[in-house]
């Protein structure tokens, strides 16, 4: 595979196939194969074994999620399944951070200081909200551990200096307790991200934040996440929680469950 992303041939050096889907390959093959066996040279010979062997291991091959043999990961059914659980999950949580967003004012120019710990001397420094990272806001890791950082931030000294100088942080909210977290997001105690960085909106933006397009629908990141994970690892039963995506309340988790 080629840096960009496409396949050549190293049968016939086209490009967009490769040899086990090459029609000039399964042409050859044939050709060996209708030569009666005792006239075949070596090289047909071995033509004919290299191809049936790897027909033969493309047809016996598992789907490395579910370990079944005759479909891969794309066809594969209970991955679709606990992708589309999770991608509820992720529809209802980034339905409730956007509202979280607008009702404290954060927005690209919107005033924060830092909040959460005491006494804490930066917590006296202004910033400038220079960017939200709407990437991170992303249910297969927030879920786990609570919001991640996301705002990316100028402290509003720095503001008059030369382009490059300044000095960029990110900093994240605290989950509000509305929210209708599951039972798999971490207690308050557990979300070191949100208590080691979190910031109060000091100066709201009028306008309200707007996601990228798609965003509120999107898969974000949750096909990687599960590229780690087997179908075993998908639990049964309530207690089962080691493994547990229940990060988010959503009504269909139930029903869901139960048919997969
Ligand atoms: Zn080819
Ligand atoms: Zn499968």
């Amino acid at each position: 595979m080629a840096w960009n992303g496409t396949v050549t041939c190293s049968e016939c050096y086209q490009t967009g196939h490769n040899k086990a889907g090459c029609s000039r390959r399964k042409e050859r093959y044939e050709k060996a194969l209708a030569i009666p066996k005792g006239e075949r040279e070596w090289q047909q010979t071995r033509l004919i074994e290299n191809y049936e062997n790897s027909k033969k291991r493309r047809s016996t091959r598992k789907c490395t999620y579910c370990s079944e043999s005759g479909h891969n990961r794309r066809k594969c059914v209970p991955l679709i399944n606990h992708i589309a659980y999770v991608v509820r999950q992720q529809k209802a949580f980034r339905a409730a951070f956007l509202e979280h967003v607008h009702s404290v004012g954060l927005h690209a120019g919107s005033l924060v200081q830092r909040s959460g710990y005491s006494a804490n001397q930066q917590r006296s420094v202004p910033f400038v909200v220079t960017a939200i990272h709407w990437d991170n806001v992303d249910i297969t890791t927030c879920g786990p551990h609570g919001l991640v950082r996301l705002i990316e931030v100028c402290p509003l000294t720095d503001l008059g200096g030369i382009r490059g100088d300044r000095s960029h942080q990110t900093f994240t909210l605290k989950s509000p307790d509305t929210w209708r977290t599951g039972p798999q997001w971490p207690i308050p105690e557990g979300r070191y991200q949100e208590n080691s960085y979190s910031v109060d909106v000091i100066g709201p933006a009028f306008t309200p934040a707007e996601p990228p397009q798609g965003w509120l629908e999107g898969s974000g990141r949750i096909k990687e996440y599960f590229n780690d994970r087997h179908s075993w690892q998908w639990p049964t039963k309530d207690n089962d929680t080691y493994y547990s995506c229940n990060w988010w309340d959503v009504e269909e988790n139930q029903e869901i469950k139960e048919s997969s």
